[in-house]
């Protein structure tokens, strides 16, 4: 399996350190308020990549932290605490806020078939980890502590890595102009590991420490929640682009320091959402939930379909328009494949060996996943019977998470619902045909009495280039 790797700027061969288990580390969310759409487009293309390991046969350890303390109005450690702008926005205490908007994005996940990861830890909840690394840290040398706060010393590294393979304005975030320069920093890429004092209100939540109390930066978090549950080396991390810079940069930079060794091998940036305005953002423009979604009659599945069509890192445009033709999509494909019969089975291999491996080719390649789709529609295509094409599109959905066959059944289902309701009367059918007659001899007064006397009596004519058929209401 080849996979993009933003540390390399290269599809590489995809090789776990640990045959046994791949490590695989997704920064989560700041539960401040809902996760937007654009974020969930993230968690959706990390899932795949969960599933498409899993399916692959790998055993996975997938970890995610909830950013709940830490993470600034700004990524380059300036402005408010988010978590504490949330809370006073809702007159709630920060842990309120972070229970409330934790369980809201899980809600969101399970709406859009995301697998919750195996090790889901809140920052708040590994202190003393982060408190030992700092410790260590400064031992080594690599971080300093001015006005109250620790810092790590980017000036004593041999290279500090900057991701630079994405938009200048990504890059950005960190250095831009007119951000309000830390004077306790020793170098402009310096970074608060610890925060005692801060020019903002303070984070509500404080801990004791070595450096008085206090609490501990946006990105040391990351690295000592995956350091705690995926060990020294790390496999896989992932986040939205935006995360590239600062936030990782700094994750590999105090983590290596640390360790003393290479950290993690491979990076896997997912692109973002953007809507015609812009980025969408958490604290700007327009910001779109899973619940508006819903609220406004799309299933929530329709998105992650519009997600999968387009690949993760090139940037996906949303707008209603699109996200309608996807709907329109899903429905047609859902409403072709219950049009199959039969029970899902391996009858015909040759068919199964091809058309699998169209899909495995597709995900193979840094996650084609739309090729991956495309090979949904060459499974439908195909010469072959319909219990082969079951079996692999349900087998294809392990990855997909498209909920194919449980829908197609649940379509089956209503529409059979429906013919029930249609059982036949010969007195109704007399009717239908005298009412056929009165048209056929430009008869309307006759024709309309007919079937408003039926509507009288709570049917209902449908008429179609068919013929006519009736339904009880
Ligand atoms: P946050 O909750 O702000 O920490 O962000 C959660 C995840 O969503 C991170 O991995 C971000 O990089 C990612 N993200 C933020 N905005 C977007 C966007 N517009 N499109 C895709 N991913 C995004
Ligand atoms: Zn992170």
């Amino acid at each position: 399996m080849k996979l993009y790797n933003s540390a390399t700027r290269s599809k590489d061969e995809f090789v776990p350190n640990d045959p046994e288990m791949v490590h695989m580390y997704t920064c989560g969310p700041t539960v401040y308020h809902y996760a937007h759409i654009g974020n969930l487009r993230s968690y959706i293309m990390e899932d795949i990549l969960d599933k498409y390991l899993r399916y692959a046969g790998y055993n996975v350890n997938r970890v995610m932290n909830i950013t709940d303390v830490g993470h600034l109005a700004s990524d380059a450690d300036t402005g408010e605490d988010k978590m504490l702008k949330g809370a006073k926005r809702e007159k709630k205490s920060v842990l309120e806020i972070a229970k409330y908007y934790t369980d809201a994005f899980f809600d969101d996940c399970g709406k859009l078939n995301i697998r919750t990861p195996d090790v889901v830890e809140p920052a708040t909840e590994c202190i003393p980890e982060y408190i030992q690394i700092i410790e260590t840290l400064i031992e080594k040398g690599f971080a300093y502590v001015a006005g109250g706060n620790v810092y790590f010393d980017a000036s004593k590294l041999d290279k500090y890595y900057i991701f630079n393979d994405f938009d200048v304005e990504d890059l950005d975030v960190g250095v831009r102009e007119g951000v309000l320069e830390d004077e306790n920093k020793r170098n402009r890429n310096d970074f608060v590991l610890w925060f005692t004092k801060s020019k903002f209100e303070d984070q509500a939540l404080k801990w004791d420490s070595p450096w008085g109390e206090g609490y501990p930066g946006w990105h040391i978090e990351c690295s000592g929640i995956s350091m705690k549950h995926c060990g020294e080396y790390l496999d896989i991390h992932c986040g939205g682009v935006d995360n590239a810079f600062p936030h990782h940069t700094n994750e590999i930079a105090q983590s290596e320091a640390y360790l003393g060794h290479k950290w993690c091998n491979f990076w896997m940036h997912v692109h973002h959402l953007n809507i015609n305005s812009g980025k969408m953002s958490k604290s700007s423009g327009e910001f779109l939930t899973v619940s508006l979604l819903e609220e406004k009659g799309y299933n929530p599945i329709a998105y992650r379909f519009f997600c999968l069509q387009s690949h993760y890192r090139k940037n996906l445009v949303f707008s209603w328009e699109n996200l309608d033709n996807a709907t329109l999509a899903y429905d047609k494909l859902i409403a072709r494949i219950a049009g199959l019969k039969g029970e899902p089975k391996i009858v015909d291999e040759a068919a199964f060996a091809e058309l699998k491996g169209r899909f495995t080719d597709a995900l193979d390649n840094d996650l084609n996943t739309s090729l991956a789709v495309t090979a949904l529609y060459d499974v439908l295509k195909y010469k072959t019977d319909d219990s082969t094409k079951l079996y692999l599109l349900g087998d294809f959905d392990r990855v997909l998470g498209l909920n194919l066959l449980n829908a197609a059944k649940a379509l089956n289902e209503a529409n059979a619902e429906t013919d029930k309701s249609c059982e036949s009367d010969p007195e109704i059918e007399k009717l239908i045909l005298q009412r056929a007659e009165a048209k056929k001899e430009k008869n309307w007064a006759l024709a309309d009495k007919i079937r408003d006397d039926l509507k009288a009596q709570g049917i209902t004519l449908i008429d179609s280039k068919d013929g006519t058929t009736w339904c009880r209401e």
